[in-house]
């Protein structure tokens, strides 16, 4: 509120909050002022150094309880000035973290109060397809959905503008298909390679679909699994869940390798291994998975989402540092197997879902486990019900 303003605002703003004494201050956006004093960045500190200063004194100044409580928010508690988290001063800290499926059904409840909505959609479903969406994503995904329903000519929202615009936000805008060619077949060999062992491993979350139509970002196609959000929320993976969830990661790379040869793989897949690399470390280092033992070698960095990842220390020895790294190539040889494996003995069923991908460019998780089914057992799994 006061940024820019000066000292002399916070002394007034102390002395009408003691004058109204039981009183509140809130102030928003703190890091606006009580960033770490002397980094010097972008000039003009002084007049924001005398700001963070008066504060400081005035936040002194109480004696005992004299009924002002300071109440103040921030993105980035990772930048304050030490000085204003010592005890006396803000001393207390909450994290108010992205909501969970009752919060998020709560949020949707306000933002959808002024939208037109068919009474097909179900505001607890789209609040269960969204874990780790916060507030602002939220409104921003109604939004989204209203802008898709003008643009088609439809009075009120339904579930399919609602389902286009969490891809959109999720994933990016949709581009033209690609024409058929050699590079199309590749992507879509590459999809199939992940949607068919998202259906086959038994502990990996369900298809909801395979696509190759294109996306803005240099994205040829994905295949996007039913989330399970109450593992999301919680946190709670299992090592079944990671290890199957690294096989069907790789999956994509296997399907090219087993039809195209190692030659002809393409840099697609370089997105895979980053995630199959760092589940397979956290497997290592932070659960104690792995007959590495039993510690924890890094720990689990709560503010990391708030850019405070420069605080990971790495607690072990260089010798420790080759294991990990010996165990987690170990790991993720040992899912690429499984999953070349199940793609080859599966070769027929592969290459007609190719087929389909190609011609339809979408397969519904429905249809897909159908097709499948006539090849294969399918393994037993929780279907999310998908809106
Ligand atoms: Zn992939």
């Amino acid at each position: 509120m006061f940024v820019g303003v000066g000292a002399s605002r916070v002394r007034d703003l102390f002395k009408k909050a003691k004058d109204n004494a039981p009183c509140l201050i809130f102030i928003d956006e703190i890091d606006a002022v009580g960033r770490q004093r002397g980094a010097g960045i972008g000039g003009g500190n002084d007049e924001r150094e005398q700001t963070l200063n008066q504060l400081l004194t005035e936040m002194d100044g109480f004696e005992g309880n004299n009924g002002i409580i300071i109440i103040a928010a921030t993105n980035r508690p990772d930048v304050l000035d030490a000085a204003l988290l010592r005890p006396g001063r803000f001393d207390r800290q909450i994290i108010v973290d992205a909501p969970d499926r009752k919060g998020r059904l709560a949020i949707l409840k306000v933002h959808s109060q002024n939208k037109k909505i068919d009474p097909s959609v179900s505001l607890e479903v789209i609040a269960r397809r969204t874990p780790g969406f916060t507030g602002a994503d939220l409104a921003n995904l109604l939004n989204e959905a209203a802008i898709l329903t003008a643009r088609r000519r439809k009075d009120s929202i339904t579930p399919a503008e609602i389902d286009d615009a969490i891809d959109r936000l999720t994933i990016g805008l949709t581009l033209n298909p690609l024409m058929d060619s050699k590079k199309k077949r590749l992507i879509a060999y590459h999809e199939i390679g992940h949607a068919l062992l998202a259906t086959l491993l038994p502990h990996s979350d369900p298809l909801n679909k395979v696509t190759i139509i294109p996306r803005s970002g240099g994205i040829g196609g994905f295949s996007q699994q039913i989330l399970n959000e109450e593992v999301i929320d919680s946190g709670l993976y299992t090592r079944a869940w990671m290890k199957d969830n690294i096989t069907m990661t790789l999956g994509g790379k296997a399907s090219e390798v087993e039809v195209f040869g190692e030659a002809e793989v393409t840099g697609g897949a370089s997105g895979d291994l980053k995630m199959v690399t760092n589940i397979a470390r956290k497997m290592a280092t932070m659960y104690g998975m792995t007959d590495l033992g039993l510690i924890a070698l890094e720990s689990q960095n709560q503010d990391v989402f708030l850019g405070r990842d420069w605080g990971t220390r790495n607690e072990y020895s260089e010798e420790m540092a080759i294991k990990i790294d010996r165990k987690v190539r170990e790991i993720a040889n040992e899912c690429y197997q499984i999953a070349r494996k199940i793609i080859r003995e599966n070769r027929d069923l592969v290459d007609r879902l190719v087929d389909l991908l190609i011609e339809q460019e979408t397969i519904e998780g429905e249809q897909f486990r159908k097709i499948v089914a006539e090849y294969t057992q399918l393994p037993e799994k929780e279907l999310a019900k998908s809106s």
